[in-house]
């Protein structure tokens, strides 16, 4: 199901960020030396500008008229290296500006320039050491380049020190949190601190940061690692969600909670409220970005036999990993819970990921015939490939496994839709003899091929190179992956339709059906998804939705075709809602090309004589209750 919910979802995200990245400056190949920044907060508009003059040549000057607005473009930018305030503002003053940025942004040297100041409460702010300098308003421009400058230097200075001290105590010189040494450490102190208890694990991933970094640079993700890690550790200290010695580590791109815990239940309870509340909007280096994540836990237990509890730090951060890649694969929950089950399924990916990378995994991929049938004419109309993989170690893998991996990367999905399409056409090229000139040969097409926008030329290219009539060949699409760029997905699937080639809109039903494109989608066949089938068992509203689905198509010139018929007797109901064609194990199982070849000769007409006594009963039926 990825190609129906993941793709158009990047796709947008992706766009977003590289329309943000176009008011971003070209980076220089020439290594400068970044000018100091400088922030000046005053609300006497000609202050500033004389701030900004004498200061711009050697400073990277910012000016803002209240200190609510200093405190927010200092949290959504990089940090500023010297802070220069008036004392008297409306709403907030200097000092209070100042001590928040000795709390927010320690290394930040701050300056008050002020005309008329209250010495006690000056001496008070700079015992405290907040206050860096105090410059009397006004004062020479060289008085206030001296200061300035001197500012700089201190914070220079401390920053260095600051630097190499967190290095010394195993913390993240980022965001100030531990990293992974400490982790380590502080399991074991946790473990001492309460004998007996077992740990909660938390491993936060924060979506879309590998894209934040191609796109808007190293700075922008940092701040977005900055950024969550600020929300969560504002959340630890909320008694609401009752978590006992919570540690934040920064383990990569990744953060990592731990805290005390002896109940499952309330972990997950306590993470779900943590990945609610880290969906927020949030500005990061001037742009604005969404702050979402997914989550995965893992518990520690030292004394527990349970299989699915980890005895060490390490073996537990794997398994939270693991949990919270789950999460991320799935599309279902933003939150996994580790399991065993958990962390085999992550190998296998990976496994299989690792295989369909290999060119020569096509040498164990296969192609299975499943046919439709139609109803009004009582003849086979198509027949659908579908790809098969038997690998030699892992045995068989359906496409629902194997599919959506092999388009998470681009050439390996160009290569095995190459390799189906080539193949479909020529075993349809290969049943001349056998079937008639109507029946058709179904190809999925997957989203990722739909993207390359070249589709239509690899198609047209293989009927050149196979020499199959193109009115043979009836390429599937579904419906999201059509949608997802609608204009490509249109200019492509219309050269297809000019030169004769059948479209079909596959799934129909369950991805995000948009009407107003559907209809100018250039598409021949509906096929209605199975889930829509399976529903029916005497169900009128589902009935009612079908008899919609098949009036649709009809108006819009096209045949629909149910998927998924498991049981003959539905056959009779599916036609009176106006299906024209059915497909599924009531009809035939995706068959081997010999085994279908068999079918073809000797069931078919056995199958045929079935579907016609089932209309005739029906039709009696009908007459009757008319
Ligand atoms: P799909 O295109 O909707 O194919 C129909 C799927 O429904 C097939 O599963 C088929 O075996 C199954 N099916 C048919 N009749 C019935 C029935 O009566 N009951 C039930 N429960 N299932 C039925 P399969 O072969 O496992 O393929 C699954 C999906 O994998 C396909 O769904 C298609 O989206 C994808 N796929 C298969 N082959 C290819 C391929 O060559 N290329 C691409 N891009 N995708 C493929
Ligand atoms: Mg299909
Ligand atoms: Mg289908």
């Amino acid at each position: 199901m990825t190609e129906k919910t993941r793709y158009p979802d990047e796709r947008n995200r992706a766009t977003h960020y590289a329309t943000c990245q176009k008011a971003w400056a070209p980076e220089s190949h020439v290594l400068k030396e970044p000018k100091p920044r400088v922030l000046c907060v005053d609300d006497d508009l000609r202050v500033l500008a004389g701030l900004a003059r004498i200061l711009g040549a050697d400073f990277d000057v910012a000016t803002v008229d209240n200190a609510a607005d200093a405190i927010s473009l200092s949290e959504a930018s990089a940090s500023f290296e010297v802070v220069i305030t008036d004392l008297k503002m409306p709403n907030m003053d200097g000092i209070a500006l100042l001590r928040w940025f000795g709390i927010n942004s320690p290394d930040t040297c701050g300056i008050l320039y002020s005309g008329r100041a209250d010495l006690n409460t000056i001496a008070d702010a700079v015992n405290a050491g907040h206050i860096y300098r105090f410059l009397n308003k006004p004062c020479l421009p060289a008085e206030l380049l001296d200061a300035v400058r001197a500012g700089h230097e201190k914070y220079c200075t401390e920053t260095t020190t600051r630097l190499l001290l967190r290095q010394a105590i195993d913390e993240d010189t980022l965001t100030g949190l531990p990293d992974r040494r400490r982790f380590v450490k502080d399991v074991a102190r946790l473990i001492e601190s309460e004998p007996g208890s077992s740990l909660a694990l938390v491993v936060v991933s924060i979506d879309d940061i590998e894209l934040v970094r191609r796109t808007l640079g190293f700075g922008a993700a940092d701040g977005l690692i900055v950024q969550a890690a600020r929300r969560l550790q504002s959340f630890m200290r909320d008694p609401k969600f009752l978590m006992r010695h919570p540690v934040l580590f920064r383990i990569d791109d990744r953060l990592a909670l731990l805290w005390c815990e002896n109940s499952q239940a309330h972990a997950q309870e306590v993470t779900a409220h943590l990945i609610k509340g880290m969906t927020v909007d949030v500005v990061v280096a001037e742009h604005k970005l969404s702050l979402s994540s997914h989550a995965g836990i893992a518990t520690i237990d030292v004394v527990s036999t349970n299989s699915e509890s980890a005895k060490d730090p390490l073996t537990a951060l794997r398994n939270a990993e693991a949990a919270c890649l789950d999460a991320i694969n799935s599309s279902e929950s933003r939150i996994g819970l580790f399991s065993v089950s958990a962390h085999s399924r992550e190998r296998r990916r990976l496994e299989l990921l690792r295989r369909l990378r290999n060119p020569e995994f096509l040498e164990h991929v296969a192609l299975s015939f499943q046919p439709q049938w139609q109803l009004h004419g009582n003849r086979l109309i198509c027949l659908e490939a579908l790809v098969r993989w038997q690998d030699p170690e892992l045995g068989t893998i359906t496409p629902n496994e194997f599919v959506p991996l092999a388009e998470e990367h681009a050439e390996t999905a160009t290569r095995l839709g190459d390799w189906v399409m080539e193949n479909a056409c020529r075993q349809r090229l290969a049943w001349q003899s056998v079937l008639p000139d109507i029946v058709r040969m179904g190809v999925n097409i997957s989203a990722t091929q739909m993207r390359t926008g070249d589709l239509h030329e690899r198609v047209l290219d293989c009927l050149k190179r196979t020499g199959l009539p193109p009115e043979l060949l009836e390429v599937e699409i579904t419906e999201s992956a059509a949608i997802a760029d609608f204009t490509k997905s249109d200019a492509q699937l219309q050269a297809l339709r000019r030169h004769g080639v059948n479209v079909a809109i596959d799934d129909f039903g369950v991805g995000f059906s948009s009407l107003s494109y559907l209809a100018q989608l250039p598409a021949n066949t509906l096929k209605v998804d199975r889930s829509f089938i399976a529903g029916l068992n005497g169900d009128a509203r589902n009935l009612d939705l079908l008899r919609g689905i098949c009036s649709l198509g009809h108006a819009m010139q096209m045949t629909v075709v149910a998927e998924g018929v498991e049981s003959l007797a539905t056959v009779p109901v599916l036609e009176s809602t106006g299906c024209d064609v059915v497909q599924g194990y009531a009809i035939g199982r995706p068959m081997t090309s010999t085994r279908l070849a068999q079918w073809y000769r000797n069931e078919r007409n056995e199958f045929a004589r079935s579907i016609a006594g089932l209309q005739c009963e029906s039709s009696r039926v009908t007459a009757k209750a008319s």
